[in-house]
């Protein structure tokens, strides 16, 4: 019997790694270039970290996560969490006063597999912490934006403040006494949240409850003056970097950390309208974790989803991966040197494939126009023995002959030069 991988874990295969090393490579150098660094986590937590970090009562924490050893330890369902558990744990804030920092890897979350939702999924991660200004909400916002700009997509942007521990409960209690009220309207999920998490009901994706909400009290009328000042400066440095955004009230986000900007990247691409990447900021957080009162403003993304979209979109295409060159060696006496040659080629930066089966010379340059190699060196027993080869341009078949005189590095320069392949 074949054992097969676990329903909602998936391999990512070689003919897709390209793309996922393209999306992490842009990611690290837009990120780097707004001066994050990247940190790395275990992925074991525990499970308390993310109780309260996320909240009891979110459906992460509820019923997806992967928790065992009597329920004391976690595979983390996000990074933001073990980030700030890092961060208090080794101090960081007393290093310096702001920091920056990413981390790309993977996530686990116990939730029904579907189309772009594995239980195993990547993220990248990006924080900022120790800085309030709205001005950092909006930068971190406008490097999610450069991101995906970069990765050729086209995303809409929405922005919502979620207040904070002043003008947030007056504003709970009002949308509680509301949801009381249309009661009989909500479903099963909103009657219960309506006491345990009143804010999810703004977001409930059931059309029963998207109608009611309509009549909501909205939060962004109840903010206090300093989160409203806050959002309407997040909202002008976003105008003034030219990022194009929409406002929407009924974003919550699903974990309880998040005060004042939240936002997200959507698009309507992938079947139901879903979002690519969400964050806002956690002004509350490392203070609730034990650390200092100092506040935090992230992003995460999914990279699953950049990758989906990316073929839906046509974003930018990939160049498809090549080698240099193919050594096609024919017969017993040629597989050592040209061996000793590959080896010297890889030496000096070529990406070179070589053949040891001794197939036909057929059979060996199919094999290399399938691993689209830009030229083949065949070495046949009689070119050997005259202490050369025949140098074949995959493209235009051209064959000219190549001397294979001196040592295995020399022979490997000059083929270097003769191709003139690009070595970093
Ligand atoms: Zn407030
Ligand atoms: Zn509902």
């Amino acid at each position: 019997m074949k054992i097969q991988a676990i329903n909602g874990f998936k391999d990512i295969l070689p003919d897709s790694i390209g793309q996922w090393q393209y999306i992490e490579q842009t990611a690290r150098d837009v990120f780097e270039r707004f001066g994050m660094q990247e940190i790395r986590m275990p992925i074991l937590e525990k499970t308390e970290l993310f109780v309260r970090s996320i909240g009891a009562a979110t459906d992460v924490v509820e019923k997806e996560m992967y928790t065992f050893g009597d329920k004391g330890i976690t595979m983390r369902p996000e990074a933001t969490a073990s980030i700030m558990r890092a961060f208090i744990e080794h101090g960081l804030h007393v290093q310096q006063p702001v920091h920056r920092l990413y981390t790309i890897g993977p996530m686990f979350r116990h939730e029904r597999p579907q189309k772009g939702r594995l239980r195993q999924f990547h993220q990248l991660d990006a924080e900022v912490i120790g800085a309030v200004e709205p001005r950092v909400d909006a930068e971190l916002i406008a490097m999610g934006h450069m991101l995906l700009d970069e990765l050729g997509l086209q995303v809409r942007l929405e922005l919502n403040s979620l207040g904070c521990p002043v003008c947030r409960p007056p504003f709970k209690a009002q949308l509680i006494a509301f949801l009381e009220q249309k009661n009989e309207g909500l479903c099963d999920d909103c009657k219960r949240r309506t006491h345990t998490n009143p804010l999810r009901v703004l977001d409930c994706k059931k059309p029963a409850c998207r109608v009611l909400v309509q009549e909501a009290p909205s939060l962004l009328d109840s903010l206090c003056p300093e989160c409203d000042l806050h959002f309407g400066e997040v909202r002008e440095a976003l105008e003034n970097l030219g990022i194009p955004f929409q406002i929407n009230r009924f974003m919550v986000r699903g974990l309880d950390y998040y005060t004042r900007t939240t936002f997200e990247f959507l698009t309507t691409d992938l079947g139901a309208q879903a979002a690519v990447g969400a964050g806002g900021r956690y002004d509350g957080l490392i203070e609730q974790l034990g650390g200092p009162a100092i506040s935090g403003i992230g992003f995460a993304m999914g990279l699953e989803r950049i990758a989906l979209l990316m073929e839906q979109q046509d974003a930018n295409k990939l160049p498809a991966s090549t080698m240099d060159v193919f050594l096609v060696a024919l017969g017993g006496n040629t597989l050592a040197p040209c061996s000793q040659l590959a080896h010297a080629l890889r030496k000096q930066g070529a990406k070179v494939a070589i053949d040891y089966s001794s197939r036909s010379l057929k059979a060996q340059l199919k094999q290399a126009s399938r691993v689209n190699a830009r030229y083949a060196l065949i070495v046949g027993e009689d070119e050997w023995a005259r202490g050369e080869g025949i140098l074949r341009n995959m493209k235009t078949q051209e064959q000219q002959s190549f001397a294979l005189t001196g040592s295995s590095d020399e022979q490997g320069l000059r083929l270097i030069e003769a191709l003139n392949i690009a070595i970093q």
